[in-house]
């Protein structure tokens, strides 16, 4: 854990977020500032810079849970498909320094980014969260 990571802070509960599945090795939350609605992260708990630093287990437990996150997601926003985005480094656009995979909503014809503008409401994001966390079947 590093001290000023905000994403170690979440999973150390000492940062508020929306949870929508945890296990031992990886944690899954609602992104604070959606490109789209669903818009949601996976990180390894322990913490790693980027793909560079990350370990070879909390990937594969990453990927793993990214298929069931992706089969949650459709069921509950019914979008046409979903990014799956992971920036390593400013260069490439990477603004929070501790490895996670984005897994982001689309619908045919809508503008692509990914970055949101806007911070959500948090009731929404509540709301979000608690829907998929109905439906989401964790692998493993
Ligand atoms: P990156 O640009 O590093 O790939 O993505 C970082 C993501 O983390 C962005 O989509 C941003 O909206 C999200 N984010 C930044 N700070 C927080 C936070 O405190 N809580 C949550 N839930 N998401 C955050
Ligand atoms: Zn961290």
């Amino acid at each position: 854990m590093t001290e000023d990571c905000i994403f170690c802070a979440i999973v150390a509960g000492r940062a508020p977020a929306h949870r929508v599945f945890e296990d031992e090795r990886v944690l899954i939350f609602m992104d604070l500032f959606p490109a789209h609605a669903g818009h949601t992260l996976i990180i390894p708990k322990q913490h790693a810079t980027d793909l560079f630093e990350v370990g070879a287990e909390d990937l594969a437990a990453v990927v793993a849970q990214s298929k069931p996150l992706a089969a949650a997601l459709e069921r509950v926003f019914d979008c046409d498909g979903i990014a799956v985005i992971q920036l390593n480094r400013a260069a490439a656009g990477q603004t929070v320094f501790h490895y996670h995979m984005h897994l982001i909503p689309r619908n045919a014809g809508e503008p692509f980014g990914v970055h949101g503008k806007r911070q959500a409401p948090a009731e929404r994001l509540a709301e979000q969260a608690a829907r998929l966390r109905e439906v989401f079947e964790p692998a493993g």
